[in-house]
């Protein structure tokens, strides 16, 4: 994941996501291969569920909590304001799920 068109991909994605937006499931694992597609989908799914911060049908942002926007101006928001917390986020949980990954419980039979 070092093309920087690919990152902004990838956060539009998981904003789109977040905010409830038409996107395909597809094009995530055209976004980062079918290599990290599995480990990708439950990161994806992790941090949607932190993006957003829905209260008496206003939405706010889950990162610092300012609001409210409407859904378009929340994805605006986050697409400005924390592409960078929204990539480290990304990459933080990347690392912590392939880690799980490579040492599952129970072992490797060999
Ligand atoms: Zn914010």
């Amino acid at each position: 994941m070092t093309s920087t068109y690919l990152k902004d991909q990838l956060v539009r994605y998981v904003v789109r996501k977040a905010l409830d937006l038409p996107i395909d499931d597809i094009e995530l694992q055209r976004i980062v291969g079918s290599t990290q597609y599995p480990i990708m989908r439950k990161v994806v799914g992790y941090i949607t569920r932190r993006l957003v911060i829905e209260k008496n049908q206003h939405l706010r942002c889950g990162l610092c909590n300012k609001g409210p926007f409407t859904k378009r101006g929340l994805y605006l928001h986050l697409m400005r304001v924390h592409k960078e917390d929204i990539l480290k986020m990304i990459d933080e949980k990347y690392a912590e799920y392939s880690k799980k990954q490579f040492f599952p419980r129970g072992g490797v039979s060999s």
